[in-house]
C-alpha cells in the first residue's frame, strides 16, 4: 500500500477504536503534509497558460537558442531536442577542442552520461579512466591512498579528457535533433518583449532568433555580463598541465595535495587512460577581497612550477623525468559568485555563467551537467504551457537549488574553516588511515556530491570527525607531531 494510503487507513482505523484526538492529530499531520506537497509541487511547475504556445513559434525560430556548447549547453540541448523542443545550440569553437580542466567527472555526471549514451562511447573507445586508487595529502603531510571503488560499489569519478567529451556531448546533442553550429561566435542578444523572441547575433553577422535564451558560454560569460546578470569577474584560478604517460611514477588513479600555503586551494592528479597524468593547482577565493586564503592569481604560475620539482609529495608522484607540457591556466566562477539571479523572462544561465561550480572542490562538470538537465525539463514544461515569463523560468532556479545550489554556502564555509584551521583537514586524514577505505569511501562521496555537505553533519560522522579533531589537536600541540609537508630546498 502506497505510504500516503497507508496513513489514512491507520488513521480511519483509530477514529474506528474511538482514538478521537490521535486521529485528529493524524489527520491534521495529513492535511499540512498535504498542504506542503501541494505547495512544493506549485513551486516546481510553471504557471498553467502562457502568450506563447508552440503554434505561434515563427518558422526561421528556435524554442531555444543555447550559447555555448560545453557540458552545460549540450546536455541542456540534448533533453530539450530529445523531447521534441527546436533548439540552436551555438558555439564559437569547432569540435573536437581543447578545454582547460582536471578532467574529474564526478558520479552524478557519469550517470548524466550514461543516460545520454555518451559513457559508452568514452569507454568504447578507451577515453574514459574510473578512479579506484585515490586519496589525499594533509596539509600536514598526512596521506592516504585507498580503494574507494569496491566499498561504494562505483566509482566516485573517472577522468575524461574533454577534448573527447565535449566533442561526444556535442555531437550526441547533435544526434537528438540540437542544430549545432559551430565557429558561431556570438557577440549580443536583445528581446523583442511585444514578440517574445530573443535574435542572438555572431561576430560574422548571422543571426538567429529563439524563444528562451540560454547562456551556457562558460565561466567569464560575455553574453550574461551584456546583459548585465553577470556583475564581477570570476575569482577562482586554476592551471593545467598534461604529463606524458610512461614518464612519471604516480601509482594511484586520482589524488589532491593541499600544502598549508595554498588553502583552500589545492593541486590534484588524476590519471587517463593512457597513463597520462592531467595535473592542476585550484586557487579558491576565501578572505581578503581578491585573495585566494594567503596567494592571489599572480601566484598560480610559481605555486605550479614550484610543486613540480619542490613539494615531497607532488614532485615524488612525478618523478625527476616527467614530461609536462607547458602551464595553461583559466577562471573559476564558484558559488554562483557575480550573478544575483540565473533566470528572467525568456532567460536562463546555465553551468560556469552561473557560477555552478562547487566553492570547496572547484569542480563543475557535474553541477553543469545537472543544471543543464534542469534547464530543459523548464523548457519542456514552458513549451507545453505557453509561458516564458520570470515565474516559469523561476523553477529552473528552484531546480537547480534543490539540487546542489543548498551546497554552495556549506562548501564556501568548510572552504574558510579549512584555509583557518588545516588541522581540520589533518585529522581528517588521520581518521582516514584509522579507518581505511570505510572512511576514505565516506569523503569521496561528499567531494563528488554524492552526498549533500550536511552530510559532516549527521551526529556518527560529527562525533567522529570531533573526536579526530581533538586527537589530532592533543598529537600535534601536546606531543608535537613532525610536520612532513614542507618545501624541498
Ligand atoms: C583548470 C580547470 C580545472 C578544472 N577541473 C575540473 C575537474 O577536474 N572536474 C570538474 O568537475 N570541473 C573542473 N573544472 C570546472 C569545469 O571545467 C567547468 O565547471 C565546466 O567546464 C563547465 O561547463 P560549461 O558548459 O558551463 O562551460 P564551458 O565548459 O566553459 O563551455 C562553454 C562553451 O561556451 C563557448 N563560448 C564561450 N563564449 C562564446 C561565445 N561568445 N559564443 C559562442 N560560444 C561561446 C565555449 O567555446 C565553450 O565551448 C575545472 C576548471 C578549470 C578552469
Amino acid at each position: 500500500m502506497a505510504p500516503v494510503a497507508e496513513n489514512v487507513q491507520k488513521v480511519l482505523e483509530s477514529v474506528k477504536e474511538n482514538k478521537t484526538t490521535v486521529a485528529a492529530v493524524g489527520l491534521g499531520g495529513l492535511a499540512v503534509a498535504g498542504a506542503a506537497l501541494y505547495i512544493r509541487r506549485r513551486q516546481l511547475t510553471p504557471p498553467a497558460v502562457g502568450k506563447y504556445p508552440v503554434g505561434t513559434l515563427p518558422a526561421d525560430a528556435y524554442d531555444a537558442v543555447i550559447v555555448g556548447a560545453g557540458p552545460s549547453g549540450s546536455v541542456c540541448a540534448f533533453y530539450s531536442a530529445k523531447a521534441g523542443a527546436k533548439v540552436a545550440l551555438l558555439d564559437k569553437a569547432t569540435f573536437p577542442r581543447d578545454k582547460y580542466c582536471g578532467d574529474a567527472v564526478c558520479t552524478p555526471a557519469i550517470r548524466i552520461l550514461e543516460d545520454m549514451g555518451v559513457l559508452k562511447e568514452l569507454m568504447d573507445n578507451n577515453e574514459a579512466h574510473f578512479a579506484d586508487a585515490g586519496g589525499f595529502v594533509s596539509p600536514m603531510g598526512i596521506s592516504y591512498v585507498g580503494a574507494s571503488k569496491e566499498k561504494l560499489g562505483e566509482a566516485a569519478c573517472c577522468a575524461v579528457k574533454r577534448i573527447n567529451l565535449d566533442n561526444r556531448i556535442a555531437k550526441k546533442a547533435k544526434q537528438a535533433g540540437a542544430d549545432l553550429k559551430e565557429g558561431f561566435e556570438v557577440t549580443g542578444a536583445t528581446f523583442d518583449k511585444e514578440a517574445g523572441l530573443w535574435t542572438v547575433t555572431a561576430a560574422s553577422g548571422a543571426t538567429v532568433r529563439g524563444r528562451m535564451l540560454v547562456c551556457a558560454d562558460g565561466a567569464t560569460s560575455q553574453l550574461a555580463t551584456k546583459l548585465g546578470y553577470c556583475t564581477e569577474a570570476p575569482r577562482g584560478v586554476c592551471s593545467r598541465a598534461f604529463v606524458e604517460g610512461g614518464t612519471h611514477n604516480a601509482n594511484f588513479d586520482g589524488v589532491c595535495f593541499y600544502p598549508k600555503w595554498s588553502l583552500p586551494g589545492y593541486a590534484a592528479l588524476f590519471k587517463h587512460p593512457n597513463d597520462e597524468l592531467n595535473y592542476c593547482y585550484y586557487l579558491i577565493p576565501c578572505g581578503k577581497a581578491g585573495y585566494c586564503g594567503d596567494v592571489t592569481e599572480a601566484d598560480l604560475a610559481r605555486l605550479h612550477n614550484d610543486a613540480i620539482t619542490k613539494d615531497p609529495f607532488i614532485s615524488a608522484a612525478l618523478g625527476p623525468n616527467a614530461k609536462l607540457e607547458r602551464m595553461r591556466a583559466a577562471s573559476l566562477r564558484l558559488g554562483g559568485q557575480g550573478l544575483a539571479t540565473t533566470h528572467d523572462d525568456h532567460l536562463m544561465i546555465i553551468g560556469d555563467a552561473a557560477g555552478h561550480i562547487d566553492p570547496l572542490t572547484g569542480e563543475g562538470i557535474h553541477t553543469a551537467m545537472m543544471g543543464g538537465q534542469a534547464a530543459a525539463n523548464t523548457l519542456l514544461d514552458m513549451r507545453t504551457t505557453g509561458d516564458f515569463s520570470k515565474a516559469s523560468t523561476a523553477v529552473y532556479q528552484r531546480r537547480w537549488m534543490a539540487q546542489y545550489g543548498h551546497d554552495f554556502g556549506l562548501s564556501t564555509k568548510f572552504a574558510e574553516l579549512i584555509y583557518r584551521y588545516p588541522i581540520i583537514m589533518d585529522a581528517m586524514a588521520s581518521e582516514v588511515q584509522r579507518k581505511g577505505d570505510a572512511f576514505m569511501s565516506k569523503w569521496a562521496e561528499i567531494m563528488t556530491n554524492m552526498q549533500p555537505k550536511t552530510y559532516f553533519f549527521r551526529p556518527d560522522v560529527a562525533a567522529q570527525l570531533g573526536f579526530a579533531i581533538v586527537r589530532e589537536v592533543f598529537e600535534q600541540k601536546v606531543l608535537g607531531k613532525a610536520d612532513k609537508y614542507q618545501l624541498k630546498a
